[in-house]
């Protein structure tokens, strides 16, 4: 059997509201034709993103029942600490009620102004915190994975003799930390390989410095490993996990990502002062180490989920529904960043809308189109997002987790078909008012 078909069945289900062309047209115009202010209940297919917006399985609400909700030493947070002890070898660890808060917490200890911190690509919460605390953050990822033609099969690599020079020209003694985003959202969501976690490891060891994982999309990196690298192809992902975190000095996670849940984060520590610290601050912003600003259910459902989230067949189903949706692009002659990462394929607005110049917004122009003719809602990541005339236009469709069917796949396709053959009358975008900073989250727009 080849097909590979969603590997559970629907037990709750909640319906979409179809709209009509007028009605997709009269929310837009309200929303300032932007994406972000249109109300949930009027998008069809939602891919604006994949975090926080998987649906939970009947072993994780049977769990949300379960849980203990004392205020200290909760059953729920012991379960869920087991899990990640077993998942990861971890000795310290602690929620927190989202990724972010794993970073500013980090960040507030380790960084401060003078220091700067290398990464494959810093993801923008991260790159957020660690400018806050008055470091800097540098990406350096290899020269592949900025190229969206190419399609070598780990374009998230650090490039390690870019790790070598930085560490020269810098200065260790700058450098609090050396980070690996698995999977490279930034860029794509394209892996690391375990090759390149050692030879980055190498280099932390001559430089005596810890190395972190931004450990998001810890599972869907290390199904890519066993599929993609050579010599990994016999071993089980849990096994492959467990040298990924065992490589590594500490992670952060949102557990919204691959913990399969709506809200949760964690924090791994190995050094010990550097947690008792760490502890400290949880207490003052997210709570007792025992819950962190979640509910007992929350880490129930977290425990559940980091669990369910390494069956191999779960894994080859997602990996492979996402990896559809590009081959089906592509076949249509739609340019998307190659291959297709984990959670989200992008499609390159410059190459779909070639009349349109970048200060005419091309992503966003795109991203509208897929909303007003079929009601989905996407995500420019482009010239509107980074406020300036940005490399890459691209449009992401991130793939909520086990959430959308095939046939809602085929429904995307045919709706960005349709907007492909009627591109040439896509009209360009201009800013009507924007906000000082993230401005793609609130700027109102028009065509001209
Ligand atoms: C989502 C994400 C974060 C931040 O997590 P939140 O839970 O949204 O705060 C950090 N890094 C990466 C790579 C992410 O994808």
């Amino acid at each position: 059997m080849k097909t590979i078909i969603e590997p559970f069945r629907i037990k709750v289900v909640e319906p979409i509201k179809m709209t009509t062309p007028a009605e997709r047209e009269a929310a837009l115009q309200k929303a300032g034709m932007n994406l972000f202010l249109i109300p949930a209940e009027d998008v069809l297919i939602d891919l604006l993103t994949d975090s926080g917006t998987g649906a939970m399985s009947s072993e994780q609400w049977a769990g949300v029942m379960r849980a203990d909700e004392s205020y200290a030493g909760a059953k729920s947070y012991y379960r869920f600490e087991a899990r990640m002890c077993e998942l990861t070898g971890f000795e310290h660890i602690l929620p927190t009620h989202q990724g972010r808060a794993s970073e500013r917490i980090l960040f507030e200890l380790v960084g401060g102004k003078g220091k700067v911190v290398p990464n494959n690509n810093h993801f923008d919460t991260t790159r957020a915190n660690i400018e806050h605390s008055g470091a800097e953050a540098v990406d350096l990822v290899v020269d592949e994975g900025k190229d969206p033609r190419n399609r070598a099969p780990f374009k998230g690599n650090l490039d390690v003799t870019k790790l070598e020079r930085f560490f020269e020209e810098v200065g260790a003694d700058r450098v609090p930390l050396v980070m690996i985003t698995v999977t490279n959202n930034s860029g794509g969501g394209q892996p690391v390989s375990l090759q390149n976690i050692r030879e980055v490891k190498e280099v932390c060891r001559k430089y005596d410095k810890p190395l972190f994982l931004d450990a998001c999309r810890f599972a869907e990196n290390a199904y890519f490993i066993k599929l993609r690298e050579k010599g990994q192809g016999d071993r089980s992902v849990t096994s492959i996990v467990r040298e990924m975190f065992e490589l590594a000095d500490g992670a952060t996670i949102s557990a919204k990502k691959d913990g399969i849940v709506n809200i949760g984060g964690v924090l791994l520590l190995r050094d010990d002062e550097l947690y008792r610290q760490a502890r400290n601050l949880l207490i003052l912003t997210e709570g007792f180490p025992t819950y962190g600003g979640l509910a007992g259910r929350d880490l129930e459902a977290m425990a559940q989920g980091f669990e369910e989230v390494l069956h191999e067949d779960y894994l080859a189903y997602r990996l492979r529904s996402t990896e559809y949706l590009g081959e089906k692009l592509l076949a249509m002659g739609i340019q998307i960043v190659e291959p297709p990462g984990g959670h989200a394929i992008y499609i390159d607005a410059k190459e779909f809308c070639p009349p349109l110049p970048p200060e005419r917004f091309p992503g966003h122009a795109l991203a509208c189109a897929l909303y007003r003719h079929g009601g989905i809602r996407t995500c420019e990541i482009g010239s509107v997002m980074f406020g300036k005339a940005a490399t890459m236009e691209l449009v992401r469709m991130a793939i909520p987790r086990r959430v959308y069917t095939q046939s809602h796949v085929d429904y995307v396709v045919e709706v960005v078909g349709e907007v492909f053959d009627r591109r040439r009358t896509l009209r360009g975008m201009r800013i009507v008012s924007e906000p000082a900073t993230l401005r793609h989250f609130t700027a109102s727009f028009e065509e001209i």
